[in-house]
């Protein structure tokens, strides 16, 4: 089980390999949600996501002999690019299994960092089972998506950067997919600001990770359709769930309408590129906006990768 000294040491591991993003805030937005809210900029990390995180420092802590061999990874993109730049960047080679269906800009840019790309599709094959029996013919090492304990401390490196930055934060929201976002930031959150109220947002179409928290067990749920892209995952990880269950405040749903709204505006009001799935944790605070009435928020924005989205003012 991963811990808070693991974010730590991954923190010193990623030194000068990954950014450490900006925090960007919007007067337009504080004014609107009569908050203060600080957006921990994801989508402007290496590989437009927060996923370099797990996947350099998980890469990295990978015996020289395995980095030879090289490493494979299933994802719908922001993984796969950052599993591709960081074998790229240790001198390996990665293999990534990619739906059909994953947006354009993200099979090329991973393409672009020298991978070697196999398409499945997402609805009718398992993409585990495809990427199990490659690796093992190979002799390559898994880099899994979120259940990892490396891949978990590396994504909590964000939300710690976010705390030394701003310092106390009331409610701290971020996307759900599988977890390792939300469960790398709980363990930070629960060792330097207890009293922070920290809440996992997932597509309505996909909701088992809220499910799941009301259930008490880890619901498994049909590929959800939704534009969340990077949140489509079925089921939240042995790992992850576990710290979620423990030291969530909530887990919230929006539907794929007021995530398009959020991500129409957040992109031009933070004036930098977001995909849907990483507007998640904006849509959900739109949705607490009553509960969130003059308190201090932290949102992470956690990917940029998404095919072109027209930009258009909020809606009042
Ligand atoms: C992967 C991803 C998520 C979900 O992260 P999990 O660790 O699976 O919960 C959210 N936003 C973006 C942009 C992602 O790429």
């Amino acid at each position: 089980m991963p811990a808070f000294e693991d974010v730590r040491s991954a923190a010193e591991i990623l030194s000068g390999h990954a950014l450490r993003t900006p925090v960007r805030s919007s007067p337009i937005i504080d004014a609107a949600l009569g908050a203060t809210v600080f957006f921990k900029c994801e989508n402007l990390q290496r590989g437009g996501a927060f996923k370099f995180r797990g996947a350099f420092h998980t890469l990295s802590k990978l015996p020289q002999e395995q980095l030879q061999r090289g490493v494979a990874a299933y994802s719908s993109g922001n993984h796969a690019q950052a599993v591709a730049l960081a074998a790229k960047l240790l001198g390996s080679s990665a293999t990534i299994v990619m739906p059909h269906d994953a947006p354009a800009v993200k099979v090329r840019l991973t393409a672009s960092h020298g991978a070697r790309i196999i398409r499945y599709d997402r609805y009718r094959e398992d993409r585990i089972a495809i990427t199990r029996e490659l690796a093992e013919k190979q002799g390559l090492a898994i880099v899994p998506p979120f259940d990892h304990a490396d891949v978990i401390a590396g994504q909590g490196t964000a939300a710690l950067e976010l705390f030394e930055e701003v310092g106390d934060l009331d409610a701290l929201l971020m996307p759900l997919g599988g977890g390792g976002l939300l469960a790398g930031s709980l363990l930070v959150s629960e060792k330097l600001r207890p009293g922070c109220r920290v809440y996992g947002v997932e597509p309505l179409a996909g909701n088992d990770g809220q499910q799941s928290l009301r259930r008490g067990v880890r619901v498994r749920i049909d590929t959800p359709q939704t534009i969340a892209d990077g949140a489509q995952t079925q089921q939240l990880g042995e790992l992850s769930f576990p710290i979620i269950q423990r030291a969530v405040a909530d887990i919230l749903t929006v539907t794929d309408d007021e995530l398009l709204d959020a991500t129409r505006s957040l992109g031009g009001l933070l004036e930098c590129p977001v995909e849907p799935t990483g507007c998640l944790g904006y849509a959900g605070a739109l949705s607490l906006r009553d509960a969130l009435r003059g308190k201090r928020v932290g949102v992470i924005v956690s990917g940029g990768n998404a095919d072109a989205i027209a930009p258009v003012p909020p809606r009042q």
